[in-house]
């Protein structure tokens, strides 16, 4: 009996044509109600979907014969993931199925903005011909930053070269090779906004990148620079962008994502005429949602003709035998992954992941280990769901080396995972080991040896080796009313350095972290959330 899918949401007949041509029975019926989807799920194997269709654990209860669900889109908000993981579905997204087309709207927007074309067309239409107030600037020979060259990213950089731009680049999640690939310089992000006469975020909003472009980076941008945001709503302050470009520092900015969408009638961005937006429009092309389309049908039928999977968001990878043994490890994999990448991982991109397994762990699948830390890694930097099927075949496109090394010697435990991430200036180390079969701990970060609870919110702090670092520590973080559950000390052998690790209750706030920076002996703070 051939399989049968159900498509639930809009896609493209091009779609639809695609698995009907793999054999696969097709039903298209859009905009069921719940009920009504939830009385019939029962008697299909695939079902395909865009963001309208909510793939709950209720329907899936009923969805006794369903194998995958496929989302023609990036997010899978709309799934409960767990709810499918646990009943055997496999759920896949189409990654990167609209970059040109996000990538075109980045580089019109650019463009727009040299040339001043939507305050010329609308100044024409009022009855003017100001030719010299719309005087603009040509781009070839100019730089072009742009922060985060994933899928849109690269595809940006490459449409502005043949405007012959010079592109520099700041990703910390792609080596220099990959980088000089696509013909761009990765330089640190402090010199990217100081050298882009054209500034482009593609990076996608994560704790890091909350206010990327703030009032303080707005100040170091060149005078009269444009700025480009057709990412994600929260990465440039709105409110401190409006008063850059009042006061005339920058030379333009265009938003096709706002932190309120819509924004406000009375949002001060609206009133600037330097200012340009779209209304979040960035995948909205025929041929992007053609493109998604296309690739989820394909993918869910090579999933139900030959078993064959391709950026699947859920897919347990791990054996349930070895879960068993090694469930505490692959728990502290993730989290040292995670903790890595929040201690700035691949300083100035990066160009290796190294795990090391020692003592009881050298004998243990390396393999999925792997995947964890690197799922761990990667998913504080890439937009798309992370997981330890897709982990390894981002570190492969970027460009990033993944290598696994045994040693017999787990120093004073009986196991210890550790995870380097080596970058173009420098190396991170992180170490940890289980206690008690279940209790992980970070025993290393960096030079320095501690004991720390990898859980939580957690404020990281480097500093001078002098008295009193860690009472104005405790001081600072409880007048903000932060309460300290745990703090993990440790100092550099030749005590040239210390390092506190505190578990808190609640997250620092930035404001609260810039304070932390201030006091006498810090040399660096971070706050990470495992
Ligand atoms: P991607 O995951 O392929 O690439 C993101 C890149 O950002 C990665 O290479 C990653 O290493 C890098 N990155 C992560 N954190 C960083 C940081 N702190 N500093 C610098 N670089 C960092 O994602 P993509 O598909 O290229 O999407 C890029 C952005 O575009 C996302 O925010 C996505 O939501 C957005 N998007 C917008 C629209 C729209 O309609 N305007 C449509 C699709 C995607």
């Amino acid at each position: 009996m051939p399989h049968r899918v159900l498509v639930a949401d809009d896609l493209s007949a091009e779609g639809v044509r695609i698995l009907r041509e793999a054999g696969l029975e097709v039903d298209v019926k859009v905009g069921l109600p719940a009920a009504e989807l939830a009385a019939i799920i029962g008697d299909y194997d695939g079902l395909a979907v865009r963001s309208a269709t909510k793939v709950t654990a209720q329907l899936l209860e009923r969805a006794t014969r369903l194998k995958v669900v496929g989302r023609a889109g990036v997010g899978v908000d709309n799934v409960d993931l767990e709810a499918a993981t646990r009943r055997g579905v496999v759920v896949m997204n189409t990654p990167g199925g609209s970059s040109v087309t996000v990538a075109e709207l980045t580089v019109a927007h650019v463009l727009a903005l040299a040339r001043h074309l939507p305050q010329a067309t609308a100044s024409v239409k009022a009855g003017r011909w100001e030719k010299r107030r719309f005087q603009g600037r040509e781009l070839a020979g100019k730089t072009l930053g742009v922060v985060g060259i994933g899928n849109i990213g690269s595809v940006v950089v490459a449409r502005c070269r043949a405007l012959e731009m010079d592109v520099v680049a700041y990703d910390p999640f792609i080596s220099a090779d990959a980088a000089a690939r696509l013909g761009v310089t990765l330089v640190p992000l402090e010199e990217l906004w100081s050298r882009a006469d054209v500034v482009s975020l593609h990076v996608p909003l994560t704790e890091q990148t909350r206010n990327l472009v703030d009032a303080a980076v707005l100040r170091k941008l060149k005078p009269g620079a444009l700025l480009v945001n057709c990412a994600r709503g929260g990465l440039v302050d709105e409110a401190a962008l409006a008063e850059a470009l009042a006061e005339g520092r920058l030379g333009g900015a265009a938003l096709d994502v706002f932190e309120r969408e819509p924004p406000p009638p009375d949002h001060p961005l609206l009133k600037s005429d330097r200012f340009i937006c779209t209304p979040h429009i960035g995948a909205s092309t025929e041929e992007a949602q053609s493109a998604v389309a296309v690739a989820i049908a394909g993918q869910l039928a090579a999933y139900l003709a030959r078993g064959e999977v391709k950026n699947a968001v859920n897919l347990p990878s791990v054996p349930v035998e070895a879960l068993e043994r090694l469930g505490p490890y692959l728990d502290l994999a993730g989290r040292l992954g995670s903790l890595a990448a929040q201690l700035g991982a691949g300083p100035g991109g990066m160009e290796e992941v190294k795990v090391e397994f020692a003592g009881e762990l050298s004998g243990a699948p390396q393999r999925a280990l792997t995947a964890r830390v690197l799922r761990g890694l990667f998913q504080h930097f890439v937009e798309a769901p992370v997981n330890e099927v897709n982990a390894p075949g981002l570190a492969r496109e970027r460009g990033v080396a993944v290598r696994e090394e045994r040693s017999a010697d787990p120093e004073d435990y009986v196991s210890l995972l550790t995870v380097r991430v080596r970058g173009e200036r420098g190396e991170v180390v992180v170490s940890g080991t289980v206690f008690g079969r279940k209790e992980p701990r970070v025993v290393r970060v960096n030079q320095f040896r501690l004991n720390a609870e990898p859980e939580g919110h957690l404020v990281i702090c480097e500093n001078d080796d002098a008295p009193g670092v860690v009472g104005n520590l405790g001081v600072t973080l409880g007048d903000a009313g932060v309460n300290i559950a745990r703090i993990s000390l440790a100092r550099a052998d030749d005590r040239s350095a210390a390092f506190s690790l505190l578990n808190v209750d609640a997250p620092a706030t930035p404001e609260l972290l810039e304070r932390l920076r201030t006091l006498p002996h810090v040399r660096s703070v971070r706050a990470a959330r495992l």
